[in-house]
């Protein structure tokens, strides 16, 4: 299982494996773990895509905390944390979740339909901004979502921010995946394409140091966003939860 639990920001592994074996792997819902796998099996070169298990019990916990009845997720692949979500919201929620890529969504829809909550779901293939301006066309989006998970392209978060705002109710919870990058997020960009060079013998992939600095950007901008107040929970990769106040 060591595989599964490798993106983590605890130093000690051994914590981490504690953790997962003590009250996460016990509780994970039985289709969850088959999405999990076949999530594996078909895309083993993307495995850190999905949200790890942990994270999304932490998701599910802060749906049910809320009552959220209306979610929205942005950047699903297969459908991990929405499917984490989704059992987490009440029989009549209702979830719109965007992604451009349909063919993974449709690799994790099998197990969603098993789980009883497929019909809870609205799929839209779209470029999130696009699906994001498509909804606000409809005024009567406005301040109505409960909470949304976003964990799409890292350069365009703040963008999605501005919009999603508008249709958060306010007391809902936007999430925002990925905010601490690795950790590389408290590491100057010249030790980390140095870190890089030396572990993987090549230069550091250029959306890795664009998703870098954009984080960086999110970060010390929501930090200082009156609009919401704000968490940064280091579960996963980073979490922050922002509640709408005003
Ligand atoms: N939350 C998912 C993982 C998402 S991976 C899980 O737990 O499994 C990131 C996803 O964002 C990918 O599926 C990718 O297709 C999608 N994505 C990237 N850029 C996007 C964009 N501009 N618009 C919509 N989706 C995007
Ligand atoms: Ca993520």
């Amino acid at each position: 299982m060591a595989d599964t639990v490798s993106k983590t920001l605890l130093f000690s592994t051994n914590l981490q494996q504690y953790i997962f074996d003590t009250s996460v792997y016990p509780n994970e819902h039985k289709q969850l773990k088959e999405l999990r796998e076949a999530t594996f099996d078909k895309y083993s070169d993307k495995r850190e895509f999905s949200v790890p298990v942990d994270e999304g019990m932490f998701l599910a916990m802060v749906v049910k905390l809320m009552n959220a009845k209306r979610t929205l997720e942005i950047g699903v692949f297969t459908g991990y944390s929405l499917l984490s979500t989704a059992l987490a919201t009440p029989d009549d929620g209702q979830i719109t979740a965007i992604d451009l890529d349909r063919e993974a969504y449709e690799v994790g829809l099998p197990f969603m339909e098993k789980a009883g909550v497929a019909g809870k779901i609205n799929f839209v293939q779209s470029d999130a901004i696009s699906g994001l301006d498509e909804l606000l066309r409809d005024g009567e989006n406005e301040g109505v979502f409960d909470f949304v998970f976003v964990d799409a392209d890292k350069p365009s978060y703040l963008t999605y921010h501005e919009r999603i705002l508008k249709l958060l109710r306010v007391g809902g919870v936007v999430a925002y995946d990925n905010t601490l990058w690795y950790a590389t997020v408290a590491v100057d960009e010249g030790s980390v394409r140095d870190l890089l060079r030396s572990r993987t013998k090549q230069e550091a992939p250029e959306y890795f140091i664009k998703s870098r600095a954009a984080l960086i950007e999110l970060n010390r901008f929501l930090a200082s966003d009156q609009r919401v107040e704000i968490s940064q929970v280091s579960i996963g990769d980073g979490v922050t939860l922002c509640r709408r106040v005003r």
